[in-house]
């Protein structure tokens, strides 16, 4: 069976190799008689499963040794609220606003700290990213928070922020959600980096912590103990149950990736896809992207058709050809396309012939 391509911005695609693999490991899982949602989390074959999906992210995106990672519950948005309680002790955090998603961090710090907005790209409708030069840090803020690829507006930073070069010495904070192990991670630059599982990971239910060692003792005491940091990482993710059959999908995405090439190998197919895609868009008189072109997201691309009577027809025609989901964020309307690791270049290809088609036919 040929399955459809599915540009939905998350839940997405996972690649279908993961899941004829885990369809035929669903009965009986490398002969334990079980399924890997029947295991007990603290037995030896999840046991397993945890200890490979750990080393094998850690190698894939070159996490040192001085950084946890934590699998923990709650998605991005519960991380808008577990960030500021374990890290801001009640001070001021900095946020970066460049999008719905650092918008919306933002505005749920503001229940646990006093938020600082150091940077606004709203007035440009949130199709430009300011030079990090130019924003407007605090004296001593807790954090800086970012969110790295902006999922609904498609913005991405192509280079991290150098906080140091800036003269400020806080963690830099990143909702890297839409676009984790898309491409390299300089941590040199990152005090915590977060990603719910659904875009590039895996399933939805997990949710990935990266966190410095030496910011796990700031939290507020308030802080439930199930999503206090320090208390996940002292207990490998297993204070309370963890989300087990999401993270053996994602160890088998991890595994996937490995078989690709890594990570470096991901990035150069992400960039020919992204190229290719920006390029139909750029060089029709049909379709727009407003994005300024140094920002543009390699995951995410929303684009206008300049009219705006054909949509409708425009997402028909483009399910009967067997593309699915390319329908915008309703806050921003117009046509999305998600792109993640999991597409593969002839989903891209065929959405480009797709868009020259319906171009041609409505000239
Ligand atoms: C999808 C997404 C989220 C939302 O996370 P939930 O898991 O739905 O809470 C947060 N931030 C970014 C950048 C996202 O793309």
């Amino acid at each position: 069976m040929k399955r459809p391509y599915n540009f939905s911005a998350g839940p997405a695609a996972i690649p279908d190799d993961v899941l004829q693999s885990a369809a035929a490991e669903m009965l009986n899982w490398h002969d334990s008689g079980m399924s890997v949602m029947e295991m007990s989390h603290r037995g030896k074959e999840f046991g397993q499963i945890y200890e490979e999906a750990q080393a094998d992210l850690r190698e894939l995106l070159a996490v040192p040794e001085h950084f946890k990672l934590l699998f923990m519950q709650g998605g991005g948005l519960g991380e808008n609220a577990f960030v500021p309680m374990n890290l801001s002790r009640g001070e001021t955090a900095d946020f970066v606003v460049t999008g719905s998603w650092s918008q919306k961090s933002a505005k749920e710090a503001k229940r646990y700290c006093t938020v600082h907005e150091a940077a606004n790209t709203e007035s440009s409708g949130f199709t430009t990213l300011q030079n990090p030069a130019t924003w407007q840090l605090s004296t001593k803020p807790a954090y800086v928070h970012i969110c790295s690829n902006e999922t609904i507006h498609g913005v991405e930073y192509q280079e991290l922020p150098d906080l140091k070069s800036l003269g400020c010495d806080a963690p830099l904070v990143m909702d890297c959600s839409s676009h984790i192990a898309s491409r390299p991670v300089d941590w040199s630059r990152v005090g915590l980096a977060f990603a719910g599982a659904q875009k590039n990971l895996g399933p939805a239910g997990l949710t990935l912590v990266v966190v410095r060692e030496d910011l796990l003792d700031r939290a507020l005491p308030t802080t439930p103990s199930a999503f206090t940091y320090k208390t996940v990482a002292d207990n490998q993710s297993m204070y309370n149950t963890p989300p087990t059959y999401a993270i053996y999908i994602a160890g088998l995405v991890f595994k996937w990736l490995k078989h690709q090439g890594g990570i470096t190998a991901i990035e150069a197919q992400n960039l020919i896809k992204s190229t290719l895609l920006y390029d139909t868009i750029d060089r029709s008189s049909l379709y727009i992207n407003r994005v300024e072109k140094q920002s543009r997201s390699r995951m995410n691309v929303p684009f206008f058709l300049r009219d705006e009577r054909l949509n409708d027809t425009f997402l028909t025609d483009a399910k009967s050809r067997q593309l699915l989901h390319l329908k915008g964020h309703k806050s921003v309307g117009g046509m999305r396309a998600s792109i993640y690791n999991a597409m593969p270049l002839q989903g891209v290809q065929a959405l480009v012939s797709y868009l020259q088609d319906f171009e041609a036919q409505h000239a």
